[in-house]
């Protein structure tokens, strides 16, 4: 019996790697889905290499594109539109659903895999940031297991026992250990980074990522989002966790014990083995990955974060600790400034301050459901729009 797997977001950066595991273990995993947005050219690669059953185009405009160029031999099925990732997160057939769509679209599929009961391996953190709470709950009753194929939280995940349970408490925990690789920009100072150009935000220096996610690393948004995904996936407020910079993202997070123990996971920086983990949980699927040599780790680098230079990683740590609907408009926020960036319409440096003008501007709302955060994302996203538009 092989395991059936629905790829959201396979034309993306998680999704490669993702599909370069499943390619290794043809012999227990079996690709039933996949789901691309509008990239015709990588989605008939994937189709070509990797031969899924079930293909889904969400961008439907892009069908006749798609129509055109897909191969005589395809005998899968087609769909298009958003709706048709709801339809494929509840599908018999598939068994794990590897949610690799980026920013806050990929939260309805998300949630539907989880309130499906499906292994849900997550890499879409907005989805956990925007909707954490309401996530976990729906895990707890619907028996699905929710894994963490973010470096950093898996591998704090493998720091705990094999029974642990995503959203548990720790028993015996002291403090959980974010490690932050710092980004391109490091040790730049405030006024250099104003001038900093989008093809220099989106060099990382040890990881190849999307292109926005490769931003919020460029401003600590990402570690900010982390944060408030840790304290979901491990039942603790933002207090219990501290950011250290460790600049050659080698140990990707530790977890200290109240008895002076400090576990951590060390691993080259390859997205393929936090992806593993999460498909072969609780065994250890083989994957040809360089392998890490102990001798060139002598000179690991542990520093603290420059706050006053990188404002981002604060303002997530605020919106976790006043909590309720903090981190949807800090996520809503931050990812239309980052597209306004990306798109020259604003600097680097005023990605945090149009997401703290939000934060700041935003009544505090009750939300208790999905369609709740969903309707304050866009409320929130309109705002944020308004004060680029106003600023520029
Ligand atoms: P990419 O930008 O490389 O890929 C994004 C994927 O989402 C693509 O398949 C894209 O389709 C699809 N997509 C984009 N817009 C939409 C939309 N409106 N509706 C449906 N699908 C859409 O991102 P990454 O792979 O880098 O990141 C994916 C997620 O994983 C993010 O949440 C990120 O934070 C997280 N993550 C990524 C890491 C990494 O190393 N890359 C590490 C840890 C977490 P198309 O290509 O057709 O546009
Ligand atoms: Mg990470």
């Amino acid at each position: 019996m092989t395991t059936g797997v629905a790829v959201f977001g396979a034309t993306g950066s998680i999704g490669e790697s993702t599909l370069s595991v499943i390619e290794e273990h043809p012999d227990r995993f079996r690709l039933e889905v996949v789901s691309a947005h509008r990239s015709i050219d990588k989605l008939i690669k994937v189709i070509e290499r990797f031969r899924p059953r079930h293909v889904i185009l969400t961008d439907p405009s892009q069908e006749e594109a798609l129509m055109e160029r897909l191969p005589k031999w395809f005998e899968g099925s087609l769909a298009f539109g958003e709706n048709s990732l709801i339809e494929a997160a509840k599908a018999t057939e598939v068994d794990v659903v590897v949610a690799a769509i980026v920013g806050a679209i990929g939260l309805r599929s998300t949630y539907v895999a989880v309130s499906s009961g499906k292994r849900v391996c997550l890499a879409n953190k907005e989805a956990l940031v925007m909707a954490g709470g309401l996530m976990i709950a729906e895990a707890r009753k619907s028996g699905a297991v929710l894994l963490p194929i973010d470096s950093e939280h898996n591998a704090m995940f493998q720091c705990l026992p094999e029974t642990y349970l995503v959203g548990e408490q720790i028993a015996g925990l002291r403090q959980l250990i974010l490690t932050c690789s710092g980004g391109p920009f490091l040790e730049w100072s405030i006024r250099d980074l104003t001038r900093v150009t989008p093809a220099q935000a989106v060099a990382h220096p040890n990881w190849s990522m999307g292109r926005k996610i490769s931003v919020d690393s460029a401003t600590l948004m990402n570690k900010g989002l982390e944060l408030i995904e840790a304290t979901h996936l491990f039942g603790v407020p933002e207090s219990v966790i501290d950011v250290v910079i460790h600049p050659e993202s080698m140990i990707h997070s530790l977890v200290e014990f109240v008895d002076g123990s400090i576990l951590a996971q060390l691993s080259r920086p390859d997205m393929r083995i936090p992806i593993a983990h999460a498909l072969g949980f609780p065994e250890r699927l083989r994957i040809d990955v360089e392998r890490l040599s102990l001798i060139g780790l002598s000179g690991l680098r542990f520093e603290g974060v420059r706050h006053d230079v990188f404002p981002a990683l604060n303002l997530a740590r605020e919106a976790s600790a006043e909590g309720g609907d903090r981190p949807i408009i800090l996520n809503a926020a931050n990812e239309v400034a980052v597209e306004a960036f990306l798109n020259d319409q604003i600097s680097f440096t005023k990605i945090s301050q149009i997401t703290a003008d939000c934060l700041h501007q935003i009544a505090k709302q009750t939300v208790s459901s999905i369609n709740d955060v969903l309707s304050l994302d866009k409320m929130c996203r309109n705002i944020a729009e308004r004060l680029i538009s106003e600023r520029k």
